[in-house]
C-alpha cells in the first residue's frame, strides 16, 4: 500500500452512495433524488417522468462500453431535462428538506469520525456533488446528523440550485452532472479550491460509480489512493475487473462503514 504524506494531502470524495449508505435493511437506496422521485414528495406525474428520464439515462451512465463523449452529452440531455421538469412542478426547499430528513438517507459508518479527522488535521477534504438536490442537499445532511463542520477544510461542491423570495426552485449557476464532476474543471472557476489545494502534492479519492474516478482526473497529483465502494452489477459481469484495476481499494457497499479509510488515514 502506497504510504501519503496526509500534510499534503486532499480527500475527494462523492457524497450520495459513498458517504451516505446505499443498502439499509437489505433494500438498495439509491440517492436523496430518488426520494422525490419514488416517496411521492412532488405529484405521481413527476414521479413517472423522472424515472422514465432515469431508465433512458442511467443505462448510458454506467455503461463501461460507451465513449465518454456519447456519455457527456447525454448525461448533460438528462440533467437540463431533469432540472426542466422540477421547475415546472414547483420543486421548492422544503421538498428536498423532506427527502433530507427520510429514514432512508444515513451517514455510514465512521463518517462522522472522518469530519473529525480532516478538522483536527486540517485536511481538505471537497465533497464532490452532481446531485439535482445540489450543495443545499448535501448541507442539509450534514446538519440533520451534526457532523462537525468548518467550510474552511471542508469543501462542498456541488449544483448550486437558485431559489425565489418564496423558496421555490427557479434555476441552476452551474450544472455538475456525472461526466463534468472533475476537479480541474472546478478549478478554472473555484478560487478558493485552487487556494486548498495549492501545495498538495497527493490526493485520496472515494467513490462508488464508474464515473466518480474523473473526479481527479488530469490533475498532476504525484500521488494517490483509490477507493471504490462496490456493489455487484447483474448487467455487467465483468465490472469487477474493470474496477480492480483503475481502484486501489475495494470495499463492499455491504460493510456500510468506510472505517477502512480511517484505519488508512491513522496510520
Ligand atoms: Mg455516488
Amino acid at each position: 500500500m502506497k504510504k501519503l504524506d496526509l500534510s499534503k494531502t486532499v480527500i475527494i470524495s462523492d457524497f450520495d452512495g459513498t458517504l451516505t449508505k446505499k443498502i439499509i435493511n437489505w433494500k438498495f437506496v439509491p440517492s436523496l433524488i430518488s426520494i422525490l422521485r419514488e416517496e411521492g414528495v412532488l405529484d405521481k406525474d413527476y414521479s413517472k417522468r423522472a424515472k422514465a428520464l432515469f431508465e433512458k439515462y442511467h443505462p448510458i451512465e454506467k455503461d463501461p462500453n460507451i465513449s465518454d463523449e456519447d456519455k457527456f452529452k447525454a448525461m448533460e440531455r438528462w440533467w437540463k431535462e431533469h432540472y426542466e421538469l422540477l421547475k415546472e412542478k414547483g420543486l421548492e426547499l422544503q421538498h428536498i428538506k423532506k427527502a433530507v430528513e427520510h429514514p432512508n438517507i444515513q451517514f455510514k459508518e465512521g463518517v462522522k469520525e472522518l469530519f473529525e479527522i480532516v478538522l483536527q488535521k486540517r485536511i481538505p477534504l471537497i465533497i464532490f456533488s452532481s446531485s439535482w438536490l445540489g450543495d443545499v442537499s448535501i448541507k442539509m445532511t450534514i446538519e440533520r446528523f451534526k457532523l462537525p463542520f468548518d467550510d474552511s477544510v471542508i469543501k462542498i461542491i456541488s449544483n448550486k440550485l437558485l431559489f425565489d423570495e418564496n423558496w421555490k426552485f427557479v434555476g441552476v449557476e452551474k450544472i455538475i452532472h456525472a461526466m463534468n464532476k472533475r476537479l480541474v474543471d472546478v478549478l478554472k472557476w473555484n478560487e478558493e479550491i485552487q487556494k486548498l489545494i495549492e501545495w498538495k502534492d497527493s490526493y485520496f479519492l472515494m467513490g462508488d460509480s464508474l464515473n466518480d474516478i474523473k473526479m481527479a482526473e488530469w490533475m498532476s497529483f504525484e500521488n494517490g489512493i483509490k477507493i471504490w465502494f462496490f456493489m455487484e452489477d447483474k448487467g455487467y459481469q465483468n465490472i469487477r475487473q474493470i474496477w480492480e484495476k483503475n481502484y486501489d481499494i475495494i470495499i463492499p457497499q455491504e460493510e456500510n462503514s468506510i472505517t477502512k479509510v480511517l484505519e488508512i488515514l491513522n496510520e
